[in-house]
């Protein structure tokens, strides 16, 4: 990696002993699972104040994922836009595309330190299956992935690139068979399978000590634009901003800028509007309920049934959010934004054809909220857009979308 990037390996503003940022987080999960959280927890604090882990942690992340990603002043998108200079965090130019990899790559070694031979995971659209495929290559380890059949269907080429890489995807029929079913099923399968098997979740959320643990291997993302932003532009960004999905390329780009003077700025998928019942906004619309073994803000309907959600990016349709990102909105240490449907396909075709540069769908959001906040600004100010994946992935949908394939 970058030498002159200060890789901090201490850790600020954790959670209580018991896991609660705030009113949030916890441990909340079967009896049985008690005892194998507790055992993980200590593993990855002895891991993390490893140097060896931390090493070959850094070394993977340096030769195999293509750290320290570029940061981009996309300085033709930002005079087309006025108003202040926009920066991209180039998570899209990682190994396989997105910022998942930063934290599959973090519990893949701490599943292999455990001495786990199995991987589980659980995937909505497909993009955590296949980066947790894709270190379970790697470290030479049986996958067994979860996801609902309506996914399944709706997602085939994820499922086969699973396939390819070795891992067995496992529908699941229950409920609405989707990501919610498949949480639970995984959730399942540990209870069972917890002496040789390692659940590598995919976000900022599950039990405690899940959403640290994802945070820290996410960090590397805040950390390095941190210094990218003081060599390059001279200063720190005055606005940092990420999409929100589960929040992990949130928090892993804003944690590291929470004791400075930067506003944070978390945008969620307003879909169709956010007053029209189909979106996927847990902290704007949301109220406190309990979700993947933690408390947080979900999305739940009168009878605290888990509501569907509706999203463009289906990596943004998570029915709840990171514990610890609903209580830095409490403490006020958080703003909330939110974009359209249409405002992300708008976003993502302004940044093709500003600066050659296709983003995901679900990174398009941030870019929206961050271009109409940056035209607010003076040219002399920064706004840093966490650019969490690329937009490979979202060919069909955008092309259905823009009418193209007809
Ligand atoms: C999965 C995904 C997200 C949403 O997940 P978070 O945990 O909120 O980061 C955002 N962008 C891309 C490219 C993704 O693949």
């Amino acid at each position: 990696m970058d030498e002159t990037i200060p890789y901090d390996m201490r850790i600020t503003h954790a959670p209580d002993a018991r896991g609660h940022f705030g009113a949030y987080g916890g441990r909340f999960a079967a009896e049985t699972l008690m005892a194998p959280l507790q055992a993980l927890e200590e593993a990855f604090f002895a891991a993390w104040e490893d140097p060896e882990f931390q090493a070959e942690r850094l070394a993977l992340l340096r030769h195999y994922v293509g750290r320290a990603t570029p940061l981009y002043h996309a300085d033709r998108l930002s005079r087309e836009n006025g108003g202040a200079q926009i920066w991209l965090k180039r998570e899209d130019l990682t190994h396989t595309g997105a910022h998942k990899i930063n934290n599959t790559i973090g519990q893949g070694l701490l599943a292999r330190r455990m001495g786990k031979k199995r991987v589980i995971a659980e995937t909505g659209a497909g993009q955590h299956g296949v980066a947790t495929a894709t270190v379970a290559a790697k470290f030479g380890m049986q996958c067994d992935v979860y996801m609902g059949r309506e996914d399944v269907e709706r997602q085939k080429p994820n499922v086969l690139r699973m396939r390819l890489l070795g891992a067995n995807v496992i529908a699941v029929d229950s409920g609405t068979a989707t990501l919610k079913d498949a949480l639970n099923e995984a959730l399942r399968d540990w209870v069972a399978t917890c002496e040789d098997t390692f659940y590598i979740i995919g976000t900022v959320a599950g039990p405690h000590p899940y959403p640290l643990m994802v945070r820290q291997f996410h960090a590397v993302i805040g950390q390095e634009a941190r210094a990218q932003m003081l060599k390059q532009a001279g200063c720190l960004p005055d606005v940092a901003i990420a999409c929100v999905g589960g929040g992990s390329n949130a928090m892993g780009l804003l944690h590291p800028f929470r004791d400075d003077d930067v506003r944070l700025i978390a945008v969620e998928a307003a879909g169709h509007g956010l007053d029209s019942g189909a979106h996927a906004a847990s902290l704007a619309r949301g109220r406190a309920g309990i979700l993947h073994g933690n408390l947080t803000y979900l999305l739940e309907d009168e009878d605290g049934q888990i509501q569907g959600t509706h999203s463009i990016s289906a990596g943004l349709d998570y029915p709840g959010v990171g514990p610890e990102l609903a209580a830095m909105l409490d403490r006020g240490e958080l703003e909330l934004d939110a974009a359209t449907d249409e405002e992300a396909l708008e976003a993502f075709q302004r940044l093709t054809a500003c600066e050659g540069i296709i983003p995901a769908l679900e990174s398009s959001h941030a870019l929206a909220a961050g271009m109409r906040i940056a035209a607010g600004l003076r040219s002399d100010q920064h706004v840093l857009i966490n650019l969490s994946g690329r937009g490979d992935k979202d060919m069909n949908t955008v092309f259905k979308t823009l009418g193209w394939l007809e």
